[in-house]
This record gives structure tokens, C-alpha cells and sequence, in this order.
């Protein structure tokens, strides 16, 4: 074995020599990007296996939840976690809106669904969870709280490509969700996105909006941005769309393997199975307990990159010890103790479909 860096993912590229027919179709279209011919295709296949109505591609994760929450109309005080990619906070910021920190459940460290009332105020117009690490959210309880205050639910499913809960996709929960299809994540189209939404209507809305607002040549609805998917991504992702269910398979093996040689590491835990839920193995966090351990998670960390090994503290620092979030008053360590405790214990282990037993094992032989 070499030891050149093992990294905390690896992309997933599809072989070289069939992406060139994709590309010589796109060279004889001579139609590069706004809803091209690969573009509706990738729409249409993505649809069909995620199991969702309506889908629709932007040009990155982080437009599709700017977007997502522009179609809401969202104005005020939008309720998420710090236990997220800066990202989510970012996007209900650049909305002129408030993020509204609430502390994570201490079991998949997702949105603490009996802290959200407390934090609800006469500007609160929406939730925005994190299905972390694709594990669901409780969106049951998630959706009878908005319900009852009225509140738009947008789920920020970046981790959760393909994920099913009792059968159905995870996708198809609250108002709207959205996909990164980042190099980083399960599924890539090199950088993208997706909103996923649950009528025609709104997804004509969407789409307008991610095309500076038009609807039609010479109609501009409303202030929209330029978030499109240009047609080489998408052919890149129908590539990739065709090795996925293999790539997940085979991240599921690894994580196996990773669950069964680490049962025994005293003081190293790791994110038990949800019940009835279809998983993408997208992430392999480990828990580090100091006392148990014998070692800080940060004095691991750095003994693993010593040994190349570059594993990823996901997610630390929280975001609301941002700067830009800091001094808010929901961002303060007594509001949010559990995403705080969480955040000192976790490194992300290096997953991606390409990782050998023999990485696993030197891995987990150091730990
Ligand atoms: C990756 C990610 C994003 C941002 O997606 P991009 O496609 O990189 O813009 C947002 N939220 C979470 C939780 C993410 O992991």
C-alpha cells in the first residue's frame, strides 16, 4: 500500500471514454446550457430515482437554497442548527433574514424538535433542518409544529441523496428540499444542485427564478438570479447517475466494515442504524470521549494526519461560532450545548467507493 494521502472522500468519476459520446452530442446541439436537451434528461431520470414529482437542476447547492427560500417568500427569522456546512446559514443571511440558531438531538444530532416552539417569535416565517449526514430529521413532528404556526419547512438535504424513510424518499417532506450535487457529495454533477418541490406551479416558479426571472422572451416576473445547470454538468451526472446505486453499495461495505472493527475501540463511538431507513452511507463520523479514549479528538486528529490519514472535523467549528453569526443571541453555547459537546467529539472518517479493506484496516489499526 502506498502512502499517499487517504483522504476524507474521493469524487466519483465515471470512466473517461463514455463520457465522450455525451460530449459529442453536446458538440453537434451546439446548446450549452438554459434547459438544454441534457438537462430535462437529467431532470426526468433524477425524478424517476429519487422517487419525487418534480425536480429542478441549479448550478450549486447553496443557489438552490438561496432560491428555495426566495420562492417561499421567506422574510423575518428563519429556525436552524450550527451543526450544518456554513452553508445553510449563509443562504437564509443572503435572503435578508435571521438564522435562528436551536440546538441538535443528542442521538443523530439533527434539529431538536422540542427546543423549535421556544424559539418561535411573531418574525419566524420558516424552518430550515438539516438532514445531517442524510440521516432524516423527525419530519412528522417537524411538520405538525409548522403546521401550527404556519411556518414554510425547507429541508437543506445535501446529505441526502436517495435516502428512504419507510419506503419513501426523504425528498418529498416539508415544502421544499435541496440537493448539492458537489464533487464532495454522494452523488456529483462537479458542483450543482436541486430543488425538489411538490407541484408544477412551484416548479415553474423556480425555474423562472434561477433565469433572472423570465417567464417567456420578453416577460420578467421577478428579481431572479442566474443558477443554471450548464449541459455538460448534466451530462456528467447522467454518466454518474448510471454507477450510483454501485457507489452507494459499495460505501455501504466499507462503513460495514468500519462498524465491525471498530466495536471495540473504548471511547470511540459511532451513529447507530435508523430504523426503516434506506441509507446512502454518505458520511462515517466517529465520536471521540476524551476520558474513555485516552486522547483528544483534535490530538487524533493530527496523530491521523501524521499518518496521512485526513480525516475532517464536520462539523467544527459550528457555525454559529462564525463571525458572522457569533454575537446573536440564539448562538450562545448555553442555548446549544448538545451541537457544542457534539462538535469538540467528531471527526469524519475518510468514505468514498474507491477505499480499500487494506485503508480501512491501516485506519482503524491507528485509531
Ligand atoms: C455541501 C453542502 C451545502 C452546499 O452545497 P454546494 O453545492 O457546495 O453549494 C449546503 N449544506 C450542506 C449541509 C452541505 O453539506
Amino acid at each position: 500500500m502506498s502512502d499517499k494521502p487517504i483522504t476524507v472522500t474521493s469524487p466519483l468519476l465515471p470512466p473517461l471514454d463514455e463520457f465522450v459520446p455525451y460530449l459529442q452530442k453536446i458538440w453537434d446541439n451546439k446548446w450549452l446550457t438554459n434547459n438544454g436537451e441534457m438537462h430535462q434528461e437529467l431532470e426526468k431520470q433524477l425524478a424517476e430515482y429519487l422517487g419525487v414529482e418534480y425536480i429542478s437542476l441549479f448550478s450549486n447547492g447553496t443557489l438552490a437554497l438561496i432560491t428555495a427560500l426566495q420562492a417561499l417568500n421567506v422574510a423575518g427569522e428563519v429556525i436552524t442548527t450550527p451543526y450544518s456546512f456554513v452553508a445553510t446559514s449563509h443562504s437564509i443571511w443572503w435572503n435578508k433574514t435571521t438564522p435562528v440558531f436551536v440546538d441538535v438531538e443528542p442521538q443523530f444530532f439533527n434539529i431538536d424538535v422540542s427546543k423549535i416552539e421556544a424559539a418561535i417569535t411573531e418574525k419566524t416565517t420558516a424552518i430550515m433542518p438539516v438532514h445531517v449526514y442524510g440521516n432524516p430529521c423527525d419530519v412528522d413532528a417537524i411538520q405538525k409544529i409548522a403546521d401550527k404556526y404556519h411556518l414554510k419547512v425547507i429541508y437543506d438535504a445535501a446529505h441526502a441523496f436517495g435516502v428512504r424513510k419507510e419506503g419513501n424518499s426523504i425528498l418529498n417532506y416539508g415544502d421544499l428540499s435541496v440537493l448539492s450535487f458537489h464533487a464532495t457529495k454522494v452523488f456529483s454533477t462537479i458542483e450543482g444542485g436541486a430543488v425538489i418541490c411538490h407541484s408544477e406551479e412551484m416548479k415553474h416558479h423556480i425555474d423562472n427564478l434561477k433565469n433572472f426571472g423570465f417567464r417567456g422572451e420578453t416577460t420578467v416576473e421577478e428579481p431572479g438570479i442566474n443558477a443554471k445547470l450548464n449541459e455538460v454538468q448534466a451530462a456528467y451526472g447522467l454518466l454518474n447517475l448510471r454507477y450510483i446505486d454501485e457507489a452507494i453499495a459499495k460505501r455501504k461495505k466499507i462503513v460495514e466494515l468500519y462498524k465491525i472493527l471498530l466495536r471495540d475501540v473504548r471511547g470511540i463511538s459511532f451513529l447507530p442504524d435508523q430504523e426503516n431507513v434506506i441509507s446512502n452511507y454518505a458520511y462515517f463520523p466517529i465520536f471521540v470521549n476524551e476520558a474513555e479514549y485516552g486522547m483528544s479528538r483534535d490530538a487524533l486528529y493530527n496523530k491521523l494526519r501524521e499518518h496521512n490519514i485526513l480525516g475532517r472535523r464536520y462539523f467544527y467549528p459550528l457555525i454559529s461560532s462564525f463571525e458572522p453569526y457569533r454575537n446573536y443571541p440564539s448562538a450562545s453555547v448555553e442555548n446549544l450545548p448538545v451541537a457544542n459537546k457534539i462538535a469538540k467529539q467528531v471527526i469524519c472518517m475518510p468514505l468514498y467507493p474507491e477505499l480499500s479493506v487494506c485503508e480501512v484496516e491501516k485506519i482503524v489499526g491507528l485509531l
